[in-house]
């Protein structure tokens, strides 16, 4: 991923999709429902002229669809408007998301001459029962093979993935991480499953076909996977779905939403951690963990929670948690 980008969203919502995946609404996931134009592409980037960027690069993202899905006459026609903002010095590149099997060598040829730089990729799973129980409409090979054409024309690389599918299990997210791994992406994005109203997901749900994935199982789940693709120097740039006033205002009828949930499974890699090393101690030992200044607040987790969970499991008289600036991993001292 490029350092320091200014990210400008454009929500272009379900346009033209020809496909029906269970869990999508995307009306009620980027929170707006009318077609974006090159008018709205210009204004929003207008707007974004008068906030300063301290140094970031100002990158424009079409987010929310499908974008090399939708009629090709639109696509150039925001294209044309993003790549005029860019030749004008008013942005410096474009990133889009977009499926597996609407990208071939033609396709990626229109976005470089219009000045995309960044593609993500929705994978969502790299298991075909999984795939198919989820309504995606593509394999894991398209997923393979349009994330090594993309490496290969030299655009940065995102994948996305989900987990607790229906068909989905633990095993199959992290074999699924692994395989995203393999494909050497610039960053990844996780996004446990949510069951919005209005989508097929809600309805299998409903008559009780699908058990929504919870936040606990996402946590749990999420706590493996982050330290995968970290030991592989792959950056985790989002985890869980954007917050927004629809979905915390009901459209999430179940499933893993959580506000913070990128924090939630943070706290968690870190009690794990923590897990690790207290596993020497004996009950009734007065316990110092000292962790790097960044990783504190994640140690001590939600409301001091993860404080609380070691105590109790390891029996210790106490246990305190100290911030040290010079660490870069954490370190245990036992009395
Ligand atoms: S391909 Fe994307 S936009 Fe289309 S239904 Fe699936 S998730 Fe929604």
């Amino acid at each position: 991923m490029s350092a320091r980008a200014s990210v400008l969203p454009v929500f272009v919502p379900h346009l033209g999709c020809p496909h029906a995946c269970v869990f999508c609404n995307q009306r009620r996931i980027s929170g707006q429902s009318r077609p974006v134009t090159a008018e709205s592409v210009e204004k929003i980037i207008r707007g974004a002229l008068e906030a300063p960027t301290h140094g970031a690069k100002r990158q424009l993202a079409f987010y929310g669809g499908s974008f090399t899905a939708i009629p090709e006459q639109m696509q150039l026609e925001l294209l044309q408007a993003a790549h005029g903002a860019i030749l004008r010095g008013e942005i410096d590149s474009i990133r889009l998301s977009t499926r597996p099997d609407a990208v071939d060598a033609s396709v990626l040829d229109r976005l470089r001459r219009y000045g995309v730089r960044t593609i993500e990729l929705g994978a969502q799973s790299m298991d075909e029962e999984v795939l198919r129980l989820s309504g995606r409409g593509h394999s894991a090979e398209d997923v393979r093979r349009a994330s090594v054409l993309i490496r290969e024309q030299g655009f940065e690389l995102i994948l996305q993935m989900m987990t607790g599918l229906p068909g989905d299990s633990p095993e199959k997210s992290i074999e699924t991480a692994r395989e995203l791994i393999r494909l050497r992406p610039d960053g990844v994005r996780i996004y446990p499953t949510v069951v919005v109203k209005d989508t097929e997901l809600y309805d299998m749900w409903q008559r009780g076909e699908y058990r929504a994935h919870t936040v606990e199982d996402a946590v749990s789940l999420c706590a493996k996977l982050l330290p995968l693709f970290e030991r592989a120097g792959i950056p985790v740039i989002r985890l869980g779905l954007n917050p927004t006033g629809e979905l915390s205002g009901g459209a999430a009828a179940a499933g893993a939403y959580h506000p913070a949930l990128g924090e939630l499974v943070r706290s968690r890699v870190m009690l794990e951690r923590a897990r690790e090393l207290l596993r020497a101690s004996s009950a009734g030992t007065e316990a110092v963990l000292s962790v790097p200044s960044r990783l504190y607040s994640q140690m001590l987790g939600q409301h001091r929670g993860n404080l609380a969970i070691l105590q109790r499991e390891f029996s210790l008289s106490s246990l305190r948690i100290l911030s040290s600036p010079d660490q870069t991993e954490p370190l245990l001292r036992l009395k």
